[in-house]
């Protein structure tokens, strides 16, 4: 996909070499790649304990070897036995005076689980084709990781006095939503972490060649339904009471649930405007239309969907109903994915769900500390009203954040946005996101300017995964270029 090349500005001497020196690095940049892929870093879920403590090690003798002073933070696992010592490790490498100016690289080093089906490598042997390197994490994000890292290295070793602090922190665990990486750093240490941040998460994708900005994402609100009905043997139908029947007229009847609104950070006149600064109008229309490039699915009628940026969205992902084929299920749970844009809260999003259901002629029932507007519509009367109409659907909470948003105008993001030009030599591209990542929790926790940019790469949490050699030069420019522009250059 092409993309329209704006001139080079020339950079100064000092910068020119200083980014010259990534490209002398080249080859143990992506040699520390491969050894953050080889060290195996899974996590599974929130009950699991996954030892870290391997890749922690393995990176902090790097950024030691780098000059850095090193400490970890340990977040105990709840599900640990008290002397087992299980812990979840966090680490924060830096350089540079406290007190002055401070920048933060971040990254998390755990990778989502995979089998060998489907790989055509092995996912722990990263391996290089085509300027693509392949293998579990190369793209979320230990490519990020290994940019960050190498840039700090090379800074480190240039010799330069620093003005301020640049710090690396690395997180255990943010395939699991942070709970004890960027959520406990913030509840425990926010101190040590409160700085402009880049998160180098994947933001570029094929077709499109160069990363974008993230400067937002949105909040998800992820809920369990269990659908209540009456059992019965399967000779004598139940349509009204069947639990089966009452989630599928939940998902039937969609269009009429009436998710909360706000108004997109970005509108989609800006997000066009920006874009159109790099592509022609024709090649966007062709990314907007494209089935997925890399594994295109022959099922799939609804493409990329630009419209989801847009507007709160619900996705059915998993139902669980019946015991055997001649019995009607008394129960039926459904899982739901629900993504909201930055302003709206968890309980408008359950508002909105139990007005639904309060069309659908079901009663609701909410966990603690959840207003409910049906029991509201009933005052005093609802403990009688109950006594004769028993709940159609229990509604809890699996998790929720809220979306967040960084003023795309902040000086900070202007840095980053000139850095990347200076590189790239196309227009720089502000956008959010549709998932969430560590930045939702390191600006829920009132952290300003984190933003995510990392490097180009594709089939991430899938197999074959992979990131752009060439990108992960250029994204390590970049990173040098934001911390000497910040931290080195005279005020
Ligand atoms: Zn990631």
């Amino acid at each position: 996909m092409s993309e329209k090349e704006i001139p080079a500005r020339p950079l100064p001497e000092a910068e020119a070499a200083l980014i010259a020196r990534v490209d002398e690095h080249k080859d143990e940049l992506v040699a520390l790649l491969k050894e953050l892929v080889a060290i195996d870093s899974r996590v599974v879920n929130l009950e699991t304990f996954s030892d870290q403590s391997r890749i922690i090690a393995f990176v902090e003798a790097f950024m030691k070897g780098a000059g850095a002073s090193c400490e970890q933070y340990h977040c105990p696992h709840p599900h640990a036995p008290a002397a087992s010592g299980q812990s979840w490790p966090s680490l924060i490498a830096g350089i540079g005076a406290r007190g002055g100016k401070r920048l933060q690289f971040c990254g998390h080093l755990d990778v989502v689980p995979f089998t060998a089906e489907g790989w055509a490598t092995d996912p722990l042997v990263a391996v290089e084709k085509d300027g693509k390197l392949f293998g579990r994490g190369t793209a979320d994000m230990k490519g990020g990781v290994a940019c960050q890292m190498m840039a700090f290295k090379i800074l480190a070793g240039a010799g330069i006095p620093l003005k301020g602090r640049l710090q690396m922190l690395f997180l255990p665990d943010e395939e699991m939503n942070g709970e004890y990486g960027s959520q406990f750093m913030v509840r425990e240490h926010k101190a040590a972490i409160d700085s402009p941040t880049i998160i180098s998460e994947p933001t570029g994708q094929p077709p499109i060649k160069s990363p974008a900005i993230i400067v937002g994402e949105k909040g998800h609100a992820w809920l369990k339904l269990k659908f209540l009905g009456a059992s019965g043997h399967g000779s004598m139908p139940k349509q009204r009471s069947n639990s089966i029947n009452k989630a599928t007229r939940f998902v039937e009847q969609r269009s009429n649930l009436r998710l909360p609104s706000a108004k997109p950070p970005l509108s989609l006149a800006n997000m066009l405007r920006s874009l159109l600064g790099r592509f022609s109008l024709g090649s966007l229309l062709r990314i907007a239309r494209a089935p997925p490039a890399e594994a295109p699915d022959p099922y799939d009628k609804d493409g990329i969907g630009v419209g989801n940026f847009f507007k709160s969205t619900i996705s059915f992902n998993q139902i669980h109903a019946g015991t055997k084929v001649n019995v009607i299920p008394s129960t039926c749970v459904m899982e739901v994915d629900i993504r909201v844009l930055p302003g709206i809260t968890l309980q408008q999003v359950i508002d909105s769900i139990v007005d639904y259901c309060t069309d659908l002629g079901y009663v609701i029932r909410l966990p603690e500390g959840f207003r409910n507007l049906q029991r509201e519509a009933w005052k005093e009367r609802w403990e009688a009203f109950l006594l004769e109409h028993p709940f159609d659907v229990e509604l809890s909470v699996i998790s929720s954040t809220p979306g967040t948003f960084e003023d795309p105008g902040r000086p900070f993001t202007q840095l980053l946005s000139d850095a990347f030009e200076d590189v790239y030599h196309v227009k720089s591209v502000h956008f959010f996101a549709p998932g969430s990542s560590d930045a939702v929790f390191l600006r829920g926790g009132g952290i300003s300017d984190v933003v995510l940019f990392g490097p180009t790469g594709g089939h991430t949490h899938d197999a074959n995964e992979f990131v752009d050699i060439g990108d992960l030069v250029k994204m390590t420019k970049v990173f040098l270029l934001v911390a000497y522009r910040m931290l080195c250059k005279p005020i």
